[in-house]
């Protein structure tokens, strides 16, 4: 039969803990409400009693949601509690969480209390919290490093007080596999009541096996596994809710177990996670890393352009992400330089490709990158015009100051007539600033979607990258540049792909 795991997204509690995040009241609400169409089942919006605008987040969040329950979050202190429950008392479902240290590390250097006082103060909170809600989740804080004896001996106090779910954290990111699923285990055979009550998971990174323990926890019982978007969260982060989710739904022929995610719904909110949090990812992060689904070696393009399952596990649309499987690089064949040109609209006759190919081939032996411009610069010749659209970025100025007066002036050079031409603008954001002046030169509807940068040290120096995705009318179009100069490369990154949707956009604009 298969099994439904319960996903218990911690992001906005766990992951804004991580080292540097800050977020908003007004910011918590809108990465909810797409946690809540990504289809989590619990939300833990953050901690009441911590501060007015936490209290103020979680109230906001109580309320927009009827299917997704709200996880009230407290010590077991009265005054938490009463924090929690009043923050949360709009929300249609909701649970208080209570949680206390249990090992005796904390216990002696942090919490300063004997094991009784622990017992009696669980006790005593979870019998306060019982008169006003009916689902009282308890967790003894670093479980995985208690002694097994006052473990079963708290859960038991607990579970005669009426706590309904037993979260089992692995607060330090310390467990193994096996010794985490036996715990599981162990508690359900050897508490009393253990089995009247369901058990979560809570994993972290700090070894990298948050994924491998959260999973085994699932094998071995546990009914919900907390988890956070991109995996952040204290240190090395929590259990990831994107690689959970594509774990058990890649892996369905191994085993039996769905969620509620909709899985399209995943970059979307990694992004947005990613962006409000100002964490950016790995390239490699699993599932939602820009190199993810990108093919480099000549081999490997080969085979994907044949059959997308050669040396694919998952299918990108399936998370939401945008095909551009194949990245040039010094490994790549003819196949692949043929198949990113037809990307582009700008099919070659094998005269035209070999060109290109070989231009190409001299570049990569001496660049360690080459970027969209470049090899669109590399095509323009066999394709018998000038330039896609007609204009090259000679120079750009950038004058600045502390009071964000930002003015731009930016020279172009027209192809066609190889007559220079400058386009001036001013504001406060310069690359906002310097986007608008390129507009002026090519007039498009596109809407800038992603500008990515990023400075790439080498021995001798820097390197810019930068990476542009314009969207018009569900169309993305994607242009990268490298230069030593980060506002040249980002400034020629958007002129290729403003120049790409011209060439294909003929509606101008007005
Ligand atoms: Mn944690």
């Amino acid at each position: 039969m298969t099994k439904r795991v319960r996903i218990f997204d911690t992001t906005l509690r766990d992951g804004e803990q991580a080292s540097g995040v800050n977020l908003f009241p007004e910011e918590k609400v809108r990465i909810a409400r797409q946690l809540i169409k990504l289809g989590i089942d619990v939300i833990e919006p953050g901690f009441p009693i911590s501060s007015p605008a936490e209290f103020q987040a979680v109230q906001m969040i109580s309320r927009i949601s009827e299917q997704v329950e709200v996880s009230a979050f407290a010590r077991v202190i009265k005054e938490d509690i009463d924090a929690a429950l009043k923050a949360t008392e709009d929300a249609v479902k909701r649970r208080l969480f209570l949680f206390v240290s249990s090992s005796q590390v904390h216990l002696e250097h942090q919490l300063r209390k004997t094991r009784q006082q622990v017992i009696s103060m669980a006790r005593e909170m979870v019998a306060y919290g019982r008169q006003f809600v009916d689902q009282i989740e308890f967790a003894p804080m670093d479980a995985t490093r208690s002694d097994k004896e006052f473990l079963i001996e708290l859960i038991e106090a607990v579970i005669e007080e009426g706590a309904t779910i037993i979260k089992i954290p692995d607060t330090v990111g310390y467990t193994l596999p096996k010794e985490y699923g036996r715990l599981f285990t162990l508690l359900r055979s050897e508490v009393r009541g253990g089995d009247q009550v369901s058990y979560g998971a809570h994993c972290h990174n700090d070894l990298g096996m948050a994924l491998a323990n959260s999973f085994e926890a699932i094998q071995c019982g546990a009914d919900q596994v907390d988890v956070t978007v991109n995996g952040i969260g204290e240190r090395a982060g929590n259990c990831s809710l994107e690689e959970l989710a594509m774990l058990l739904e890649t892996r369905k022929d191994a085993m039996d177990y769905t969620t509620g995610i909709n899985t399209s719904e995943i970059y979307e909110t990694s992004k947005l996670v990613s962006r409000l949090l100002n964490y950016p990812l790995a390239l490699t992060k699993p599932i939602v890393g820009r190199n993810v689904f990108r093919h480099e070696s000549g081999i490997h393009q080969d085979g994907i352009l044949k059959h997308q399952g050669t040396y694919e596990i998952i299918d990108p649309a399936k998370v939401g992400v945008s095909r551009e499987m194949i990245v040039l690089g010094k490994h790549s064949g003819r196949h692949a330089i043929k198949h990113k040109l037809e990307k582009y609209g700008i099919n070659l006759p094998e005269s035209g490709l070999d060109i290109v190919y070989n231009r190409f081939k001299e570049w990569t032996s001496s660049n360690k990158h080459i970027s969209d411009d470049v090899l669109l610069q590399f095509a323009e010749v066999p394709r018998g015009e000038a330039a896609l659209g007609g204009y090259s970025l000679v120079q750009t100025r950038v004058q600045s100051n502390v009071n964000k007066n930002v003015t731009v002036c930016l020279t172009l050079q027209n192809n066609q007539t190889s007559a220079l031409e400058t386009y001036t603008d001013s504001g406060t954001e310069v690359m906002e600033t310097v986007f608008r002046c390129i507009r002026q030169a090519v007039p498009i509807r596109a809407i800038l979607q992603e500008l990515e940068v990023h400075i790439l040290d080498h021995e001798n120096g820097a390197t810019a990258c930068a990476n542009v995705v314009l969207a018009i009318d569900g169309t993305q179009f994607t242009a990268s540049s490298t230069d030593s100069d980060v506002i040249f490369a980002a400034a020629r990154a958007f002129l290729t792909a403003c120049q790409l949707v011209s060439h294909k956009d003929t509606e101008p604009v007005h």
